[in-house]
């Protein structure tokens, strides 16, 4: 039997399912009352965002709510990330430093190589776009021989492809573009001549640099922060961007000391200052008068507890309103913001588990299993044997309780799962496991991992959350 619908508690999720039915036929339900009280039913032909984050689906979201929306005005892209706004508030010093660093370039002077580094969300990206715009304008206007390659290096993350990149850029023919299969040393030639060829001032943003280094290794920087000395008529300039603050220490000396020639920390933004950000958004986002007093306060509070992360506080916003449309809501509440937040974390949870290593999954599955089933701490032993258990299931050679044993602290160090060491007499000490998760989410998302798909169950699990989830004050590594 389906959980009768007045048992679901309180912040439980709602029906996931995407409707099949055809988004033409949705009619809004204008005279339904706004802030009705008790947890809305799914709406009759409405959508929901699927347990991953994929934007298929936010797409059709969008396609179906654009035609007539009471909330949003023409354009929801303004709370996208791809959206450049026109002024990054609270970023002005930040601004001005990579400007100064730059602007040497305007005069025919080459500028240093730059660092910026920050947490994730904390304008990085954006400062630095801005900057480059201005400057090429007023290069182009003075006729400066100046360009800009922006790479980000989490698509182009190999040695290869990078330099392939920067040669490619200045191709005129497609006989002059580098093609895959040459050797590296040829490639570096031709993006030499490449370069040569373009002449001037080129700088060369590589924005999450530490993606690059982290995936192919700072061979490839070194040759970069190297090349001037191979060129006449043109010079490089780097500017790399890492969302990792540590990422410098990776580094052969000689590559740090020459992509630090300056550096710029972006320090996280405060709650205030994301509540400018989002104001900013929200009054281009959205019709007059349909944002409850408290809702950017609210998004900017939680973003502010996720390491001050912009992109945070704009996704809150965003998914907030979407709630609130799918609620056939006339204006946007905190109630959307608390869902939202959940929504939200639960996804990140579930991508988290998703790009886990395979019997990494296979053991969190099974520490899940045996949680579910006492509802209480489980001790390493058990999990191990459930483990076992499982993997011999899937067909899977079972790893050894050592690998186990740093699966264990892997999971907990992400933040799903806390391990506290227990001693059990006799000086045996072993450690109990807890789950930070919410079972009833996590469980079927692992299912539908084609590894773990055999030891999926039919759907109806208990819905209960069993942990403290909706607790604002909780943080985690996401
Ligand atoms: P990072 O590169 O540091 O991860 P981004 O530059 O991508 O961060 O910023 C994340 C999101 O937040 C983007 O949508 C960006 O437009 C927005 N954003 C960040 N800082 C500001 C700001 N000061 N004003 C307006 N929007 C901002
Ligand atoms: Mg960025």
């Amino acid at each position: 039997m389906p959980p009768q619908s007045d048992e679901r508690p309180a912040g439980a999720p709602e029906n996931l399912e995407l409707s099949s039915a055809d988004p033409g036929t949705v009619t809004p339900v204008s005279d339904r009352p706004a802030g009705g009280g008790a947890a809305p039913e799914p709406a009759r032909g409405s959508a929901a965002p699927p347990t991953g984050t994929g934007g298929s689906t936010a797409e059709f979201l969008d396609s179906i709510l654009l035609s007539k929306s009471e909330l949003f005005r023409e354009s929801r892209e303004v709370l996208r990330d791809s959206y450049v706004p026109a002024r990054l508030p609270h970023r002005d010093t930040e601004i001005r430093q990579v400007a100064e660093v730059l602007a040497p370039a305007l005069r025919g002077d080459v500028p240093s190589n730059l660092l910026i580094y920050g947490k994730i969300g904390t304008g990085k990206t954006a400062v630095v776009t801005q900057v480059r715009q201005d400057l090429q304008r007023r290069g182009d206007a003075a006729h400066a021989k100046l360009a800009f390659i922006s790479i980000n290096c989490g698509n182009v993350d190999t040695a290869y492809s990078l330099l392939q990149t920067v040669g490619n850029t200045f191709a005129r023919t497609e006989a002059d573009r580098i093609p895959t299969g040459w050797s590296l040393d040829r490639v570096q030639a031709a993006m030499r001549r490449s370069m040569e060829s373009h002449g001037g001032t080129i700088v060369l943003i590589l924005d999450e640099i530490d993606r690059l280094v982290a995936r192919s290794g700072d061979n490839v920087l070194y040759t970069l922060s190297q090349i001037n000395t191979e060129l006449d008529g043109a010079r490089l300039v780097l500017v790399g961007i890492s969302n990792d603050l540590k990422f410098t220490n990776h580094l052969d000396a000689r590559v740090r000391s020459r992509l630090n020639e300056e550096k710029i920390l972006f320090d996280p933004y405060k709650a205030p200052q994301l509540q400018d950000i989002l104001a900013d958004r929200a009054r281009v986002a959205f019709r007059e008068g349909v944002v409850d007093p408290g809702v950017i306060e609210l998004c900017a509070a939680y973003a502010q507890l996720e390491s001050g992360d912009a992109r945070r506080a704009l996704a809150l916003l965003r998914l907030a309103a979407e709630m609130a449309e799918r609620d056939r809501a006339k204006r946007i509440t905190r109630d959307h913001v608390v869902k939202a937040k959940n929504r939200l974390e639960k996804d990140i949870i579930i991508e988290c588990c998703r790009s886990l290593p395979p019997h990494c999954k296979v053991l969190l599955y099974a520490i899940l299993q045996s949680y579910e089933r006492r509802r209480t701490g489980v001790l390493t032993g058990e999990v191990y044997d459930n483990y076992k258990r499982l993997a011999e299931r899937l067909g899977l050679p079972p790893l050894h309780a050592r690998s186990i044993s740093n699966y264990v602290s892997e999971l907990e160090s992400l933040g799903l799962i806390r391990a506290t060491i227990v001693s059990r007499g006799r000086g045996g000490r072993t450690r109990e496991i807890q789950v930070d998760v919410p079972i009833s989410e996590t469980m079927p998302a692992l299912e539908e991992d084609p590894l773990l798909a055999p030891l999926g169950r039919p759907k109806n699990r208990g819905q209960t959350l069993l942990t403290n989830f909706d607790n604002p004050a909780r943080t985690g590594p996401y």
